[in-house]
């Protein structure tokens, strides 16, 4: 389920009462975000001992983190061995870059013909964001800029449900592109991309704008796709028709 993700940003201060954050909502803040950005890899076995230690808590406290977080499907629980980190699968990576292509490619084409020169100059600033692949930290400030230059092209478009969708889908695919960015740096192909855009959104050229808007879309996913080729976890994986009875899910 890729639907019941919340971003990280929107959920870390949901369900806090108190004025002192609980140690438990500081688990599950850690935690969720040791996960998004694939410190603790998709598909890791975890229990709540060896978390209780590395993000020193009480066990009970990192037991009620576990537990919301298998509520919103980051983690699922695993009999007798604690949990497991939500698996990046092919199937959520067509389908968000498939969604993703369905409301860029049409914002991208309206802001060709709305984009005004105070958008254009913050586009600017932001275009060119870079980061040392492996560091998270680091990682994370590229995102947060990449999501930032995406973000001011669909609100320059002056839609904004569809810029909301954005936020919601650029959130939900965070750690997806955290899995692809620390194996390989995209920072000068995205700066590339993200000048190109530039260019033809100020010459009001929409055809172009959305060509390079769905180049930057094919080489987000084949960086996303080579990191799970490359995974440690798929390179076991069997393709089989016969697991599909296993499962239970058949016919
Ligand atoms: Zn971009």
């Amino acid at each position: 389920m890729v639907s019941n993700i919340i971003p990280f940003s929107e959920s870390v201060d949901a369900g806090n009462p108190a004025d002192a954050p609980r140690q438990s909502d500081v688990a599950y803040g850690d935690v969720l975000q040791a996960i998004i950005v694939c410190d603790i890899a998709p598909g890791t076995l975890v229990s709540e001992a060896s978390l209780s230690e590395r993000f020193g808590c009480r066990k009970a406290a990192m037991r009620a983190a576990l537990e919301r977080l298998a509520a919103i499907g980051m983690v699922e629980p695993v009999a007798r061995r604690g949990y497991r980190v939500k698996a990046i699968t092919l199937r959520d990576v067509n389908n968000l870059f498939q969604v993703r292509e369905i409301i860029e490619l049409p914002v991208v084409r309206a802001a060709a013909a709305t984009v005004d020169a105070g958008a254009l100059r913050m586009l600017d600033a932001v275009r060119a964001a870079d980061y040392v692949p492996g560091d998270r930290r680091s990682e994370a400030r590229f995102l947060h800029e990449n999501t930032r230059f995406h973000l001011l092209i669909a609100e320059s478009a002056g839609n904004e449900r569809l810029t909301a969708m954005l936020a919601q889908l650029y959130g939900e695919m965070e750690r997806l592109f955290h899995f692809g960015l620390a194996l390989r740096d995209r920072s000068q192909e995205m700066t590339r991309e993200h000048t190109a855009l530039i260019e033809a959104l100020a010459a009001g050229d929409a055809d172009t704008a959305v060509k390079v808007m769905a180049e930057e879309h094919a080489s987000s996913k084949a960086m996303v796709l080579d990191a799970i080729m490359r995974s440690d976890t798929l390179l076991d994986v069997s393709l089989s028709a016969a697991r599909r009875g296993e499962d239970g899910d058949s016919g």
